[in-house]
């Protein structure tokens, strides 16, 4: 008899959607598939959008002859990566305290892991992607919010109590906008996809200068998003440029602070915006010797995330790799 091919089944919770894969011991997805998530409904119909998302992955894994050896699930935190519980995300208000790993565990009897997006994204790319190889991962993602994870040989860092990583709201000034959280001037209210808008919205308001971001918009300025400045950039809009430039010198404020906190081998950046500010990877290195003490720091490689959208089920799934054989 030929041995069963073995697959995690990386699960991705937001809060608009479950999406579900498997993976294989390269981390390549084999298959995939998305269900509505029910983050506003009652606890159980969450976990049932959930459980059917899985279902739905666990019979093709079934019909193409693969075994599943475990469940890694990514959710939005704050949650408990060590007990297995959620704890109290705001996109997902339907759990509290919600014990996710036990009641999977229970329904599945196979190993199951989580831990938030970001952290698990890092992990994945450390094993499969563009830190593989890395000894002292940074990695962050650039979207509605910026979230971070970081990987020390081959470990998520978790801190004492499962919450270290946040370096999204690590603060470059004090005096700064009020970001979500509490704070002031975290680098996710000043260069997340929704910042890059508001700089724009902002620009736009205050010039009477003509740019392409407004012909793009049709002319109304107040559904200007981050996507349109890229748009307006890739075809030589030069205020979409200044707008760009300014988001890249507060990410490489933060990330002077960041190499100097961590000296790390590699920066991994995923995202809408990564995506966005590629072309500028370069400058970032460039800057970054001028916002650290690291003498090395110019060293450090600067890469584009491997997996785009598919992260959080690469993620979940890297959380127990260790399983795969
Ligand atoms: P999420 O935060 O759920 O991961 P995205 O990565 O799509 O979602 O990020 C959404 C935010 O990033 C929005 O503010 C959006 O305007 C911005 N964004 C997403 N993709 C791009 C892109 N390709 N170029 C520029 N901005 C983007």
């Amino acid at each position: 008899m030929s041995e069963m091919k073995q697959v995690v089944l990386g699960v991705d919770i937001g809060g608009t959607k479950v999406a579900v894969g498997l993976i294989d011991h390269e981390g390549k997805i084999l298959a995939q598939g998305r269900r509505p998530m029910l983050a506003n409904g009652t606890p159980e119909a969450a976990l049932q959008a959930v459980t059917g998302a899985i279902d739905s992955m666990s019979s093709s894994a079934t019909a193409s002859g693969a075994g599943i050896q475990s469940i890694g699930i990514c959710a939005p935190g704050p949650l408990d990566p060590i007990t297995g519980v959620i704890l109290n995300p705001p996109n997902v208000p339907c759990w509290r305290n919600f014990p996710l790993v036990e009641r999977i565990k229970d329904l599945y009897h196979l190993p199951v892991k989580l831990d938030n997006d970001a952290n698990a994204a890092a992990l994945a790319e450390t094993r499969w992607g563009a830190a593989r190889g890395y000894h002292y991962v940074f990695y962050t993602t650039i979207g509605t919010g910026i979230g971070t994870g970081i990987v020390l040989d081959g470990r998520v860092y978790h801190g004492n109590t499962g919450s270290a990583g946040e370096g999204g709201h690590v603060s470059i000034d004090y005096r700064g906008p009020l970001c979500a959280c509490g704070k002031r001037g975290c680098i996710e209210i000043l260069a997340a996809g929704p910042a890059i808008g508001a700089r724009a919205r902002t620009k736009l308001g205050a010039k009477s200068a003509h740019s392409m971001i407004l012909d793009l918009a049709k002319g109304d300025v107040a559904s200007v998003a981050s996507e349109l400045v890229g748009q307006a950039y890739a075809a030589g809009d030069p205020l979409a440029r200044e707008i760009l430039q300014e988001t890249v010198e507060v990410l490489s404020v933060w990330l002077g602070n960041i190499v100097d906190l961590l000296d790390p081998d590699v920066l991994v950046m995923g995202g809408g915006v990564a995506a966005m500010l590629k072309p500028f990877f370069d400058e970032i290195k460039n800057r970054l010797p001028s916002w650290c003490v690291n003498p090395r720091a110019s060293e450090i490689p600067l890469v584009m995330a491997h997996y785009g959208a598919d992260a959080g089920i690469a993620g979940g799934a890297a959380l127990c790799s260790q399983d795969l054989t």
